[in-house]
């Protein structure tokens, strides 16, 4: 009797729990895991419930949430019920984060050094999709003996790489320079002084002794005479440069211009200096082509923006190259005095990077009259001062930013400004922009109306005294 109402115990236990699985409304999931990406959406899976053979699914209920801007885990629930029973199931959600970080060198990865131990980590930046800025935790080893490499990982151990390779060896040529006019006027009978130039390498320094002088002037004939400066350095790079001598007669002599306005070929002292600012751009290639043609040098106050290659260029056909801004945006480089020098050593490190060269010539954003500087300009002034930079202003705006850029024809008033504001008797330092097209539409004209009158061309150098206004705040 005992084991007979055992088994039967037994039977009605199990009937009842079908019963209730089967009075139990059905739940059914796509899956019961998903995984994102962050910042991606999510979308929900599929699922459906029936209960006693009736679709229920707008009854199921959900609960959780999902934050798609952060890594993690997340469940949601999706429960159903009828009037006895409930049915509950879950999804996780793994959002991850599976971008590598974004890793970038400042300087070419084919990089050009001297020697070795004169390397000079032109730097690097790190940036992660979910990290942000990681720059600090780049690591950096070398790898066979002239390779470094550089290696970030992310929070989410995504990992990047990047491998710079140091060319040993002196690529560059030296660069020289005239001391004087490369233009020279002298009366016929009197003396031709020489006054020689100046050579420095990368490599080898000082090469101004090495300097070899070719050519002759003979002032007892009128004429134009040029002489040639070379010097190689200790790799056989070789640079050169010509002094043209225009011998002539005591009296100046008066000739007509394409403007027939009468222009004195002599006793001109005027004095030209090019500057551009905002580049490299668009329009500096050609720039430099038309003042390749001319044989001028200019000065390229330099930013972030243009290509490395058009920047090279300018600093290997011997133009000057001056530190203008990294950003451009005054309020931030002038709301104190270490925001404007974060500012100035990132381009500063830019052009250090190509060129391999540090440069200490500078053009304030906006000129040392801007209003926006909160620390007042004098203050930066004396800090650019004290860090051994020269700072320059202008005397001559052609306006390639100003009235000009609002204007119809902007090359004709570019061109008009500068014909109206060039004086013989004073430096002109003019104030122009390489990104503008209509400057470099303009430019060939305004170099023949100044040769026209004589006028020397020259780049800022060491010995170039500075324009800057006074007083500032
Ligand atoms: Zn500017």
């Amino acid at each position: 009797m005992v084991k007979i109402s055992g088994i039967i115990l037994v039977i009605v236990i199990a009937v009842v729990i079908i019963s209730v699985f089967s009075l139990s409304p059905k739940l059914v999931l796509e899956k019961k895991e998903e995984t994102i990406n962050v910042f991606d959406n999510f979308e929900d899976i599929y699922y459906s419930a029936t209960s006693f053979g009736k679709d229920v699914t707008d009854q199921v209920v959900k609960d959780g949430v999902v934050d798609t801007e952060h890594v993690g885990k997340y469940i949601i629930t999706y429960s159903v019920k009828n009037m006895f029973f409930k049915t509950k199931k879950t999804l996780t959600v793994n959002v991850i984060d599976n971008v590598s970080p974004e890793l970038n060198l400042i300087g070419d990865n084919d990089y050009n050094v001297c020697s070795l131990d004169t390397y000079i980590e032109p730097g690097y930046t790190a940036l992660d999709n979910y990290d942000g800025d990681i720059t600090n935790n780049v690591e950096k080893n070398f790898i066979n003996d002239n390779e470094i490499e550089y290696k970030v990982s992310d929070a989410s151990n995504n990992t990047s790489k990047q491998v710079r390779k140091l060319i040993v060896g002196d690529k560059k040529k030296p660069d020289i320079k005239l001391k004087g006019n490369d233009v020279l006027y002298i009366t016929k009978g009197s003396a031709y002084k020489e006054s020689g130039a100046t050579a420095s390498d990368n490599c080898d320094g000082d090469l101004t002794k090495g300097i070899n002088i070719e050519g002759k002037v003979n002032t007892s004939k009128k004429g134009t005479y040029e002489i040639k400066y070379s010097v190689k350095d200790s790799s056989g790079n070789e640079a050169s440069i010509t002094r043209k001598v225009i011998v002539q007669d005591k009296k100046s002599s008066s000739k007509t211009t394409n403007d027939n306005t009468p222009v004195t070929t002599t006793n001109t002292t005027g004095v030209i200096y090019l500057t551009f600012d905002d580049g490299p751009g668009s329009f500096t290639n050609k720039i430099l082509d038309i003042l390749k043609k001319n044989d001028i040098k200019a000065t390229f106050f330099v930013t972030m923006a243009g290509s490395n290659d058009v920047l090279r260029r300018e600093f290997d056909e011997g133009h000057t190259i001056g530190l203008h801004t990294a950003t451009h945006v005054y309020k931030q480089i002038y709301a104190s005095i270490d925001s404007y020098f974060d500012d100035l050593n990132r381009v500063s490190n830019r052009v250090q990077s190509i060129t391999g060269k540090e440069t200490k010539f500078i053009r304030f954003p906006g000129g040392t009259s801007n209003h926006v500087s909160a620390v007042g300009m004098s203050n930066i002034v004396r800090e650019v001062n004290a860090k051994g930079y020269t700072y320059f202003d202008w005397n001559l705006s052609v306006e390639d930013a100003g009235e000009c850029a609002y204007k119809k024809d902007k090359k004709t008033c570019v061109v008009n400004n500068f014909k109206k504001y060039l004086k013989p008797n004073k430096v002109n330092m003019v104030l122009m922009h390489d990104i503008k097209s209509y400057t470099a539409n303009g430019l060939e004209e305004m170099i023949n109306y100044a040769k026209e009158r004589n006028y020397t061309f020259k780049q800022i150098d060491d010995s170039t005294e500075p324009v800057q206004f006074k007083p500032y705040r």
